[in-house]
Parts: structure tokens; sequence; C-alpha cells
């Protein structure tokens, strides 16, 4: 890894104590240093929308917002509202079948959202590589597991990465380690797209990236349409992937083959 960027990113972790606040739950209100991206979403119903949001993440400023010891002291107070909620709901928490579920739901609610706990930054140290790769580095079909942030219930599917390295490139099962990062916490999916994208953008500062993200909303499935298998697709493109439709048509059917 180049200690240059090595010394920049620690930098900018320092930055980031004072502002972390802005950076919980995962909304992020920093500025980009990415002038040109852009976020197509295409739902159930086969429509295009084009967005520009207005923030765009930094993720080197983005800390932890829960830690492994936040977990054990907020155990009980999250059992206590899953209990809470099984009375609402008409059931009774004290049968035999119900009793150890609070706990385990907690349990299980954090784990869904243990990217709350890991920080980037975390991932990239000594997994940069200078390589004189100029080839497009492509990791399709990984699986991403989220919860959406409107219902709390899941979104499932897969994610494809690509990237025009400019002299840098990552360990590769080190993108999958970013999608779990931002996957496992309330997401939106075109948020989780472009965090994705900026993510090694910033790392590696590459000629461009494309992600694209496929996924089914159980919001989606159970409940609303109810269409068994509609599928979310989403995508960021930065820098060439952007720009130059020739790089950006190798991806997209590179990750279809
Ligand atoms: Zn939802």
């Amino acid at each position: 890894m180049q200690r240059s960027k090595l010394k920049q990113i620690n930098q900018s972790v320092n930055d980031a104590s004072a502002t972390h606040d802005s950076s919980i739950n995962g909304h992020f209100e920093g500025k980009a240093k990415i002038a040109k991206w852009a976020v197509l979403s295409k739902d159930a119903t086969g429509e295009t929308s084009s967005s520009q949001p207005s923030s765009v993440i930094e993720s080197w400023k983005e800390a932890r917002t829960r830690s492994v010891e936040d977990n054990e002291m907020s155990l009980p107070s999250i059992a206590a509202a899953y209990s809470t909620i099984l009375r609402g709901l008409g059931e009774d928490p004290e049968r035999q079948g119900l009793l150890k579920t609070p706990w385990r739901a907690a349990t299980a609610m954090q784990f869904f959202t243990k990217g709350y706990q890991e920080q980037i930054i975390d991932v990239l140290n000594d997994a940069i590589f200078d390589e004189d790769h100029d080839e497009m580095v492509i990791v399709k079909d990984i699986d991403m597991f989220s919860m959406c942030e409107h219902h709390l219930v899941p979104i499932f599917g897969r994610v494809h990465i690509g990237y025009l390295p400019n002299k840098r490139v990552l360990g590769l099962s080190k993108l999958a380690r970013i999608v779990e990062i931002y996957s496992r916490r309330l997401q939106v999916q075109e948020r989780l797209t472009k965090q994705i994208a900026v993510a090694i953008t910033e790392a590696l500062q590459p000629a461009g990236v494309g992600v694209v993200v496929e996924a089914t909303h159980m919001c989606m499935v159970m409940r609303g349409v109810q269409k068994m298998n509609s599928k979310t697709v989403t995508s960021a493109m930065l820098g060439v992937f952007r720009e130059d439709p020739k790089t950006r048509d190798e991806f997209l059917t590179l990750i279809r083959s």
C-alpha cells in the first residue's frame, strides 16, 4: 500500500472525529470530492429514473456508529422493545414459544445491521496494491443482504462491481467486504449503490467505477404490490463509466454474460 495514500486516509479519519455525528444511521451530509456521478434506478415497472442527489458521501469521514460493547449494552432495551411489539401485535410474550424471542430478535437485528460497527478504512488497510494493470476489473454476483430503512424488512440480491484501474488495484475479496459494510445497515437501494461506488472511487482513484445492484425488497413482495418476482435494479456510474458509453456497455455486457 502506498504510504502517501495511507497518510492521507489517516489524516481524513482524524478529521472525521469532529464531524461523525452527521453520519449516524448511514445518512451522510458530507460533500463529495467527486463532481460527476449519477444514479440510474429502474423500478419494478421498468421505469427508469435519474437522480443527482445533493449530498454524496465521503467514506473516510464516516465514523463507526456502534461498537461490540454497544451491542451488549443495548441488547436488553432492544429485547424489551420487541416484547412491546409482540404485545402490540396481540401476542403473549410469556407463552413458551415466545419466551426467548425478544432476545433472539434483538441479537438477529444487531447482526443484520453489523455494518454500523465497521469502517471502510478497516477493509482497505494493506489491500491496495500498485499495479500496472489498466484493463477492466469486474467482480459480479456478490451476494447482498440488507434491511429496508422504511419497513425494517430484508432487501436481498446481488451486486456487480467493475472498475478501470489507474495504477492501483484493490484485493478482490475487499470489494465484497465493502458491499457487506454498507449493506448490513438500514438502507435504500439507491444509497447503497452509490456508497459502494464512491468508496471504491475514493480508495483507488480509478479511471472509472460501475456498480449495479439487483435486489428484491420484501416490503414490495409481502405487502403493497405483492409481486413475487419483482426486482429493483440500480446503478451508479462514475468517471469513464459515466462519460464513455463504450466502457459502460463493456461493463454491462460482461456482468450479464
Ligand atoms: Zn421497504
